[in-house]
């Protein structure tokens, strides 16, 4: 029993009736494993891979890339362990993957279209995550970033499961994903929801520029309401959706998204204790009350007013 309780010394998230919803942690190296675990991290929902190569010139081998993967499965034995494909491009470009000259690169070839346009760098990606997953105990689940569509879908998750991955999911980010949650959610093992780009591209506005960041709320009522059908089409399937945008950070807008049919919510680790709290203090009926109340709403602001109030 001592043994347990240092592995695992916060208590693993649920709503008061008991319902789970385990909180997992958005990392961007595997350096940041060891603080999550301690700030009660029960996995990860979240590895940008990106992040690992910013200042690379070409392409990663597999080699180097299956040591920082390796590194990251290893602090988190049995643990769910969600790692994301090179999401190149807008805010995160790189290199070897982006053309610098785009006007508008948040709507440029970046995410799963970069990755497909250069199959061998993503091919060698996967590779390196299978070689990982079969030298360490981790539950390792792959998604892919900025994906479009079902055909999209289908092509990411039939070229992971060819290369020997177990578990293969999207990002639902692009708006046009979430319209299709019912045939996405056919083909894909999972979905997580990234608010930060969902939001930019529901609301139509830049996140990187402030003079529109009051259109960057994952309040927006437009936002939740394409979470609940992702929600939905997941509870129909029978397959997990989670939330990895700040969205999940925010404890009240947490309970709301779990309202709406997230599964696990995934945040940077210094968010879990707050948002694990708010959990504990609602039941399912009383999550889906609130959001319930916020889908009704006519703005952000609104909609945070009706789910506290409900
Ligand atoms: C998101 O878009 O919500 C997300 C989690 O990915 P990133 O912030 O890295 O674009
Ligand atoms: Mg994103």
């Amino acid at each position: 029993e001592r043994a347990s309780a240092a592995a695992a010394p916060v208590q693993d998230g649920a709503l008061a009736d008991g319902t789970p919803v385990p909180l997992l942690a958005n990392l961007g190296s595997p350096d940041e494993a060891a603080g999550a675990v301690e700030l009660g991290a029960e996995g990860v929902g979240l590895f940008r891979t990106e992040f690992l190569f910013l200042d690379a010139t070409s392409a990663p081998t597999v080699e180097s890339q299956q040591a920082s993967y390796t590194a990251l499965l290893e602090a988190f034995p049995g643990r769910k362990v969600v790692v994301r494909a090179l999401d190149a491009g807008a805010d995160k470009p790189l290199s070897f993957l982006n053309d610098a000259h785009e006007e508008n690169p948040a709507l440029g070839l970046r995410g799963l279209r970069a990755l497909r346009a250069s199959e061998q760098i993503l091919r060698d990606q996967l590779t390196a995550l299978k070689n990982a997953q079969d030298a360490t105990e981790a539950d390792l689940w792959v998604m892919a970033p900025m994906v479009s569509d079902a055909e999209e879908t289908r092509y990411f998750v039939e070229l992971g499961r060819e290369l020997g991955l177990k578990t293969v999911g999207v990002m639902a980010e692009v708006p046009s994903l979430a319209v299709l949650a019912d045939q996405v959610l056919a083909i894909a093992d999972f979905v997580s929801i990234g608010t930060n780009d969902l939001t930019q591209y529901t609301l139509a506005a830049d996140r990187m520029l402030g003079s529109v960041a009051s259109y960057q709320d994952p309040w927006h009522p437009a936002v939740l309401r394409l979470v609940k059908s992702l929600g939905d089409a997941g509870a129909a399937a029978g397959k997990p959706v989670g939330i990895c945008g700040e969205a999940a950070a925010d404890p009240d807008l947490a309970v709301v998204l779990v309202g709406l049919g997230a599964t696990t919510l995934s945040m940077s680790p210094a968010a879990l204790a707050d948002v694990r709290q708010a959990l504990a203090e609602v039941t399912i009926e009383q999550a889906r009350a609130k959001a319930t109340a916020a889908l009704g709403a006519m703005t952000a602001a609104e909609a945070r007013a009706a789910a506290t109030a409900a």
